[in-house]
């Protein structure tokens, strides 16, 4: 947790600078809506991490305590089998996570972005809560738990950069590790691409076990999954699979469907809920990004929002030590909130945006309540700022919904602004 809290400021300037070639050289990569969304998941999963943290840690210690097999020193070499052993293990997590319907029910969330950016790097689930499972080993061998969070920490921080399209192929580091042109090949939607290039820093696991394909100069990757999550919600993004598996669990009539539909190969259905619940699955030639049409004051106001909520998350994060119980709930849900808010808003929801007012003057009273003080002075006016900003986007312009051809086939709601 600590090294990606130190790593933060060098993600975001990367971001910035990310950011600043795809305006100068006019490539598209980034979006408004999708970009907040990628990091709201991000900080929604580290806001939901401080209520099971600890977790991962107690496992690995009480398998370090009492049956670990060697007792392995913090030597170089043994940092450095670690941190490949770590690798291993991820290999297996991820591939699970994409082939079980379980665990692709939360890892959904990373793929769930149409774009590709330094952003979409953090668009990480808050559902993974089984993962340190697949770490045991490493305990049970003799690594120490410090150790195993460490390489854990380090292996997520490598794999920030490969999320990335302004890299082309490297040469000789395609054949040993993961980057950004086989991770590319990862996130795509493309049949041919499903289901390959698992691996956190090294694309060897992928080579060893049948799952690596380069990024092919004919097919070029089309970002995203193929039952579209046509929201910016983060909620909706962590929670939207999870729900498809409890109706199809629900209604299936045999028995044993019900289990399978949880724990069977990722996309399989059982036919009687496939039949009556269809899931449409365009062909990638007909693929269009969700992308609701907002006023520019609207997403500029989100984006303050967005400023706002990453300030008191990151204000949360540093002082959690500190902070007393009802201070860190309350700023949670402060977060918590404030992500669907914003979320539901870039959606097209202008019901999402009339709720903006209750939410500004409700919790700057939930923060001077739980003994903030000054910090709630701090919040409390960039609410009223955000308050006044409100008024402003609202005034400026209403949202009406149109649909256009396109979308009455993808189902999208195409959203208009009048000025
Ligand atoms: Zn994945
Ligand atoms: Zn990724």
């Amino acid at each position: 947790m600590t090294v990606i809290l130190f790593a933060l400021p060098a993600f975001f300037i990367l971001i910035a600078l990310e950011l600043f070639w795809d305006w100068k050289k006019r490539t598209g990569h980034y979006r408004v809506n999708d970009a907040v969304t990628s990091l709201s998941a991000g900080v929604l999963s580290r806001v939901v991490a401080i209520g099971h943290q600890l977790i991962p840690f107690t496992a690995y210690v009480i398998a370090y305590e009492y049956i670990a097999l060697f007792e392995l020193s913090n030597a170089w070499w043994v940092w450095v089998v670690a941190f490949v052993a770590y690798d291993f293990f991820y290999y297996w997590n991820h591939r699970m996570g994409h082939e079980m319907s379980i665990l692709w029910a939360a890892h959904v969330v990373h793929h769930s972005s149409e774009d590709y950016n330094l952003t979409t790097a953090l668009r990480q689930t808050s559902g993974a809560l089984f993962s340190w499972v697949f770490y045991l080993p490493l305990a049970v061998v003799g690594f120490s738990p410090e150790m195993i969070i460490t390489v854990g920490a380090l292996n997520l921080v490598y794999q920030f950069w490969v999320h990335t399209q302004h890299i082309d192929k490297l040469g000789w580091m395609e054949k040993v590790f993961v980057t950004p042109s086989n991770h590319r090949v990862h996130h795509a939607q493309n049949r041919v691409y499903i289901d390959k290039n698992y691996g956190g820093v090294f694309i060897l696991w992928d080579r060893l076990f049948g799952t690596f394909i380069p990024e092919l100069s004919n097919e070029k990757p089309v970002f995203g999954i193929r039952g579209a999550l046509k929201s910016f919600n983060p909620l909706m993004a962590n929670i939207q699979v999870y729900s498809r598996l409890a109706r199809d669990s629900y209604y299936t009539s045999r028995w044993i469907d019900k289990f399978k539909v949880w724990f069977g190969r990722t996309g399989w259905r059982p036919a009687d809920v496939a039949e009556r619940f269809p899931e449409e699955k365009l062909p990638l030639n007909v693929f269009e990004k969700y992308d609701p049409k907002l006023s520019d004051s609207v997403k500029k106001y989100c984006v303050f929002q967005h400023a706002v909520m990453l300030a008191i998350t990151v204000f949360l994060l540093l002082n959690i030590s500190v902070l007393g119980a009802s201070q860190v709930l309350v700023l949670s849900a402060t977060v918590i909130m404030c992500s669907i808010q914003i979320g539901t808003v870039l959606s097209g929801s202008k019901f999402a945006l009339a709720l903006e007012g209750p939410r500004l003057l409700v919790f700057p009273l939930m923060w001077f309540a739980s003994g903030l003080g000054d910090v709630a002075i701090v919040f409390g006016a960039l609410s009223a700022v955000s308050l006044t900003l409100l008024v402003y986007v609202i005034r400026k312009g209403y949202i009406r919904r149109t649909y256009t051809a396109a979308d009455r086939r993808s189902n999208t709601s195409q959203i208009t602004t009048e000025l």
